[in-house]
């Protein structure tokens, strides 16, 4: 283990949890179909990742030195894609875990992308917008080499946003020489984003519990209640649109804390609070409680949509929804994997609930080489298409082989990349 700054950023792969979650799980997956033991090897490491150290001028006139990386775990399917992520916990083996996820989410989607992953360890909310833009030029000028519309097309992610994605486009096209939509997905619509973008990943959450609940025979009506955890750019939008299509959103929570309201609460109402208040905590509608509170509620969909690791063997007894829905990237642990499945709980894993990013993403990339732009119901007509395909096909390895939804969804993901890995063999 290397210490940087007197932290570990570069935390050993297998000292990970989230790392060794996905690395069981695609154990697991291989064992159901006798997986060639060298594309098991290959599929359990980056293919690259590259530390960069980036200096900012802070506002009060300092230097201070931030961590930050970017990982390619694989470029099998094509250019590799994957979110950029500002939070204090970020380090290599995290960002590798989650370039692993994305690898395997565009597989079982059967898009045409190989999985990458990046971040910078620091707290967003502490930095100005100055700090933050410094930040985020001296970090893409550093991974210049690494990113392109043809070899790694980053996207927001936790503590990142559309502003973020402008300004690594105006970096990246600035070193370029001219203007590059493509380097990024998640852009704002006036420098080539995609409508339907914003509200993607919640979308497709969404999509995947109408799916689901077809298949449980169970009616989403206005006493269906949801309970969502985060209230980021997934949790937001999958709490807006959940309501739309007539569900109770009963509890929310960020970071400072939830809010619970048996009578339903108002997505727009709470994301007004929160921009005056900064966050969730004080909301007057409705009695405050724990992020542990909201998990354990009585609701009929959990979405959490916040950090990983947040259902674990210490709660997973304790959780009583019928759908989970996982918006955030790898939630669950395996051990409280399988006691949900004990309990019942239908889980729609997360790489395949929270793949309407990177879908929608997709369409972006496209639109943006094409310079041919989509109708945001086109956009949401195809999302709706794809998603549902890949709901369709890991319910389908779930029912025929008698496992979990995850394990099937890491199957059907890891039969399709290892037939294109296998057909491309390696150089030399
Ligand atoms: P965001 O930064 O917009 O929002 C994160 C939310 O989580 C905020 O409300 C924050 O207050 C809350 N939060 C942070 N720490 C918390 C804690 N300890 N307990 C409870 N809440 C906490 O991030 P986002 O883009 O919405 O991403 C959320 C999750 O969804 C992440 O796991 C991310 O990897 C995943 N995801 C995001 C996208 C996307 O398109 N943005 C796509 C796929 C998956």
């Amino acid at each position: 283990m290397n210490a940087l700054n007197g932290e570990n950023v570069i935390v050993g792969w297998e000292d990970h949890q989230l790392y060794r979650n996905v690395l069981s799980l695609m154990e697991a997956a291989g064992e159901q179909i006798q997986l060639d033991p060298n594309v098991y090897e290959r599929l359990s490491k980056p293919r690259r990742c590259l530390y960069v150290s980036i200096p900012v001028r802070m506002d009060d006139g300092s230097i201070r030195t931030f961590d930050g990386f970017r990982v390619h775990h694989n470029t099998t399917l094509g250019p590799a894609k994957g979110g950029i992520r500002y939070h204090p916990d970020v380090n290599l083996a995290e960002t590798s875990a989650l370039a692993m996820l994305m690898t395997l989410k565009n597989s079982l989607v059967r898009l045409p992308l190989g999985g990458a992953k990046g971040g910078i360890r620091c707290d967003p909310s502490k930095l100005s917008r100055r700090e933050k833009q410094s930040l985020t030029r001296r970090y893409t000028s550093e991974i210049f080499m690494f990113i392109g519309p043809d070899k790694d097309i980053p996207a927001p992610d936790i503590g990142t946003d559309q502003q973020t994605m402008a300004w690594v486009m105006d970096t990246y096209s600035a070193q370029t020489g001219f203007a590059v939509p493509g380097v990024v997905t998640g852009k704002p619509i006036e420098i080539g984003g995609s409508l339907g973008r914003l509200d993607a990943t919640g979308r497709g959450v969404v999509y995947t519990v109408i799916e689901a609940a077809k298949r449980l025979n169970m009616e989403l009506t206005e006493n269906t209640t949801v309970a969502v955890q985060g209230f980021g750019n997934v949790g937001y939008h999958s709490a807006k649109i959940i309501s739309s299509v007539g569900c109770k959103l009963v509890a929310v929570s960020d970071v400072s804390g939830g809010v619970y309201n048996a009578g339903g609460l108002d997505a727009g109402e709470l994301r007004d609070w929160i921009a005056q208040n900064k966050a969730i905590k004080g909301f007057p509608k409705g009695d405050a409680i724990t992020n542990e509170e909201l998990l354990e509620l009585p609701v009929d969909i959990l979405i959490p949509a916040a950090l990983s690791g947040q259902i674990t063997v210490s709660n997973a007894r304790n959780i009583q929804c019928k759908i989970l829905a996982e918006g955030a990237n790898g939630p669950t642990t395996s051990e409280a994997s399988q006691i949900l499945n004990d309990k019942g709980i239908f889980t729609i894993p997360d790489i395949l609930a929270n793949a309407g990013g990177v879908i929608v993403s997709y369409f972006e990339w496209v639109q943006g080489m094409q310079s041919f732009f989509w109708s945001e119901k086109d956009v949401n007509n195809k999302l709706w298409e794809i998603i549902s395909n890949a709901f369709n096909r890991t319910f389908e390895v779930h029912s025929q082989k008698k496992i979990d939804m995850r394990l099937a969804a890491f199957v059907a993901s890891i039969e399709h990349i290892s037939k294109a890995m296998l057909w491309r063999g390696f150089f030399p």
